[in-house]
């Protein structure tokens, strides 16, 4: 991972610049980094992102102010991603004004054509348990979508080819007007009323999709789920949402995490949490125990004289890291399990050994205690 350079370096600005000037900065670094003014120039767009992160970070006076005490530790560490092109974009409108970075540009001509239509997103929600959620798990789910027509192959024109250019736009999807703003003029550009963006008119319906260009269709989709998800994460897979009314791309599959609880089992982070309750006369005189793990059943000793509360750690029998940092434990909590009820020849038992030498409590300066357990418990 390369080094970041200094965010007030990449906009060139001093240290002390205000606000303004660094907005002003960062819009003379978007322009000509803008990776529609530079197709030939592939390290136009890491420029650019480049720039978009250190303003993002510059104009926000709290992360500022972190940056300039730590540096990038201070405003999300020295290696992350930095923000993606759709945020990049989605904030110019403070920056260029109303009329979007687009406007700006006079085009909305990205990629020297139309925009390209993108369909809606499914979201679904999926259980999964504990099991699938340590080790990771293929899924096959039956999904509802929006898939292309094949007879007019997502026209919605008949035989594909019944269509023609709007008159309105000109086949270009957008109407633009010149408009004043704080910045000078600017081009405006909206979406045509007309086609509504699509830059095409159906002069004639294709028979099977009725002009919509697309079919709801049942479809199995196979998932990976990756280990160590969490409930409430999302998984997105690109592509597999629903197809956009006459053509475009399909939007986005969001998947859901629910994790289902275990029955024995409790979750916390990568680790496993597991409360095993022993018998008095095994905690004094030691056992050998079966518990159960998120990969079966495994042996542990409990070692005499072991005090309720103790907990005893299975190395690596936890959740793998979803960032592949290793893999967690599962912690054992040993409780000692006191009888509620006992028969009269259990009483004359308990009773002989009520006042037994090695009965009475007698806990010595090497006991650990409530605080120091929690203290290990965390570390
Ligand atoms: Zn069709
Ligand atoms: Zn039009």
């Amino acid at each position: 991972m390369a080094t970041k350079r200094d965010y007030y370096e990449i906009l060139g600005v001093v240290k002390t610049a205000s606000g303004d000037e660094i907005k002003k900065a960062y819009r003379k670094v978007a322009i000509k980094y803008h990776p529609d003014k530079n197709p030939d120039d592939p390290s136009a767009e890491d420029k650019f992102k480049e720039a978009a992160e250190a303003y993002e970070v510059l104009s926000d006076q709290d992360k500022r102010a972190r940056y300039d005490r730590f540096g990038h530790q201070g405003v999300g560490g020295a290696s992350g991603g930095g923000p993606n092109m759709e945020d990049i974009f989605s904030q110019f409108g403070d920056i260029f004004g109303g009329g979007g970075f687009e406007g700006f540009f006079g085009g909305g001509q990205r990629g020297g054509g139309r925009r390209v239509k993108k369909g809606s997103n499914l979201r679904i929600k999926l259980k999964l348990d504990l099991e699938e959620v340590a080790s990771g798990v293929e899924k096959k789910i039956k999904v509802k979508r929006y898939t292309a027509c094949n007879t007019c192959s997502g026209t919605g024109a008949k035989n594909g080819t019944d269509l023609r250019e709007c008159a309105t736009c000109h086949g270009e999807g957008q109407v633009k007007r010149v408009v004043n703003t704080m910045l000078g003029q600017m081009v405006s550009a909206s979406t045509c009323p007309t086609c509504h963006g699509e830059g095409k008119v159906v002069t004639s319906k294709c028979d099977v999709c009725h002009g919509e260009g697309r079919q709801l269709q049942e479809e199995i989709i196979p998932i990976n789920i990756p280990a160590g998800v969490a409930e409430g994460m999302q998984l997105s897979m690109g592509g597999k949402g629903n197809f956009p009314e006459r053509g475009g791309v399909p939007g986005d599959l969001l998947i859901q995490i629910e994790e289902e609880p275990h029955e024995l089992l409790k979750r916390d982070g990568n680790n496993i949490m597991f409360e095993q309750y022993i018998s008095f006369v095994d905690a004094a005189l030691g056992a050998n125990l079966e518990v159960p793990t998120i990969e079966g059943k495994v042996k542990i000793k409990v070692e005499p004289g072991t005090q309720p509360g103790k907990i005893l750690r299975l190395r690596g029998k936890g959740i793998k890291d979803i960032n592949g940092y290793g893999r967690g434990d599962q912690l054992i909590h040993l409780n000692v399990w006191t009888p509620k009820n006992v028969n009269g020849e259990e009483r004359e038992l308990l009773e002989k050994l009520r006042n037994a030498q090695n009965f009475t409590p007698n806990p010595g300066k090497n006991e650990k205690g409530f605080f120091e357990k929690v203290k290990e418990y965390f570390q």
